[in-house]
This record gives C-alpha cells, structure tokens and sequence, in this order.
C-alpha cells in the first residue's frame, strides 16, 4: 500500500510504498476512503509534539471501509464487512487508571493517539482498535465526515466545556470553528467571530458559516461575550479573550499546542472569570456529536486533495490557504 510516512520532525512526508498492515485481535483493517488533515498533523510534523513514534503514518480523521474484523477473545466483531467507520485521535486507552474509572478517559495516562503513537490514515490502508471506531451515519458523504472526527469532535467538547453560555466568541475561525458554529446556532446560541489582523476572506467566511459579527482578534465585540472558545494556537489570545468575556464567563482552549501565554492584569481574570484547556476526547463524546450531526446537519467546506499531495495540503493549513477542512483522498 502506498502512505505518506514522516521520518524525522521538520521534514517532509515520503510516499512510501509498505506492505498491507495486519489487524491484531481487537482490531480492524480499513481501506481509507479519506482523512481529514488537522492542525495537530502539523504540530506532529513540525515538532511542537514531543516523542511522535517514528516513522509514522499521520492522520486521525479517518473514514474507512471494514475490510476485516479480528475479534478480541471471547468476544464477538463490532462491524460487518463494508461498514463505514470513522477513526478518531484518541486510538487506545489502559481502562484501568484513575482516569479512565472516572469517565475521563481523554485524560488517560497511558493513552495512544492515532497519527501520534499509532499510525494512522495518510495512508491506502489502516488499523484501528474496534473499540474506538464509531460507524459514520448515513447521509454523510466520506468527504464531509472526515473532518467530524477531530474538528467536529474537538470543537464539540470545547462547546460544551463554555456550558450554557449564550453569547460565544470564537478565536480562530478554521476547521473546528466553522462545524462549532453551526452546532451552536442549532442550540440557540449567539458566535461572534474573530480572526487574524488583516484576514478578510476569514471574517468574511466567519460572517458566511453564521457568525452575527466578526472582526479582528485584538477587537472588542460589540457586546460582552458569556464565553470564549480558542481555536487558533496563539497565547495572546488568552488574555484577549479575557478582555471581551463578562464576569464569571470562561475561555476554553480548544488546541492541543499554543505558542506561550504573555502575562497579563490579574484584573483580567478577577470576577470568577476562568480559562481552561479542553484535552483530546472521550468515546461518548463522539457518540454524541455523531448522534448530533445528521439534526442539525453539519455541514463541512472541504478542500480536497490526493493523497500523494499531503505536504501541501499540510503546507496551505500552515499558511492559510483555504477556507474549512483540508481532506486527503487516495486515488
Ligand atoms: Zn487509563
Ligand atoms: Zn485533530
């Protein structure tokens, strides 16, 4: 099969051609039907991550077909052949940790992470535990579910981490900002979108996915935010963010990497405001957001690109380059 495998940090994918992967007990081989590129992919393949399993095959919004089911002992397959799945980040949890007992799995302490520890679906062919495969409802096109799986996702749990919070601004308006959004409207609430200085087409398509206002990040909203939701791994916008949310409002960091938060007041954050930092995900969140999806219904903006092209989808996320999600299709 042919996969785009990084080698070393800082360096570019190599298309590769390796031999077919093999199923363990407990998992399935899944021909990849598309993958959704996320912004982690580049931090993974920028070194901002620390100790990726190298080489590795990234890739962690995987929507594959069932090729095969190797079921664990003792227990029967969780998919038939030809079933749609969806593979996302969190690929492996220990079940055992004070975590995990608690429901937090997400917070795992010997979690594996697809794309990170696990190769994952830049790739013709992938493996993944049957147990952290969600089937993908029907309705959604390969193309339009791939970037549910970590943008949707993650956005969702960020969403619901600001609580009932009416008025939210959003920091960032990329991939997970622009599904957010449409969850969000769905329940009532109010966006106020912010992006980068100068970033017209990004205001105008905050603006387009039902953003009442957006502006540029350093701006106040027209009106106090209840909450705030940071997409964009820029550390200024913490206190940014602080500055437009209301007393006893929140500001929830939804990235896995953000470049260092510069001091600021304490003023800031007194009046019970809060920030907080939303980690990876937990399987019923995405059965959640999965149920969720097909009411609203989400829809993705997708830029698509083959699969031998992945540097440079990675390349025009880094520089902005397209609006939505950049999906990776092999040919
Ligand atoms: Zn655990
Ligand atoms: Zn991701």
């Amino acid at each position: 099969m042919r996969a785009l495998v990084l080698h070393a940090p800082k360096s570019p994918l190599v298309l590769e051609e390796r031999p077919a992967p093999r199923p363990g007990p407990g998992e399935v081989l899944l021909r990849v039907r598309a993958c959704a590129v996320c912004r982690t992919d580049l931090h993974v393949v920028d070194g901002e991550l620390p100790d990726p399993r190298l080489p590795l095959v990234p890739g962690h919004q995987i929507v594959g077909e069932v090729l095969e089911e190797v079921p664990a002992p003792g227990e029967r397959p969780r998919f038939s052949p030809g079933t749609r799945v969806g593979v996302p980040w969190l690929g492996w949890t220990c079940g055992a940790c004070a975590h995990c007992r608690a429901g937090r799995e997400n917070l795992c302490d010997r979690a594996r992470f697809t794309g990170y520890q696990i190769d994952g679906g830049y790739a013709e062919l992938a493996v993944a535990d049957a147990r952290f495969c969600f089937p993908i409802p029907d309705g959604f096109p390969d193309l339009s579910a791939a970037p549910l799986l970590c943008a949707g996702l993650i956005g969702y749990r960020t969403l619901r981490m600001a609580g009932d919070a009416e008025r939210i601004g959003i920091y960032g308006f990329g991939a997970a900002a622009h599904l957010v959004v449409q969850v969000a409207r769905f329940e009532g609430r109010r966006i106020y979108g912010f992006v980068r200085p100068g970033d017209d087409v990004a205001r105008a398509f905050a603006l387009s996915m039902g953003a009442e206002w957006a502006g540029f990040s350093p701006d106040a909203p027209p009106e106090e935010l209840d909450a705030a939701l940071i997409f964009a791994p820029a550390g200024e916008l913490v206190p940014a963010a602080l500055r437009a949310v209301r007393k006893g409002g929140v500001v929830v960091c939804g990235g896995i990497h953000m470049s260092d938060i510069p001091s600021f007041p304490y003023s800031l954050l007194w009046g019970e405001r809060g920030v907080r930092s939303v980690a990876n995900l937990t399987r019923r969140d995405g059965e959640e957001f999965l149920a969720l999806a097909p009411r609203v219904p989400v829809r993705t903006e997708v830029t698509v690109y083959p699969l031998e092209e992945a540097n440079t989808a990675l390349d025009d996320l880094r520089n902005g380059r397209f609006s939505g999600a950049a999906v990776l299709v092999p040919s």
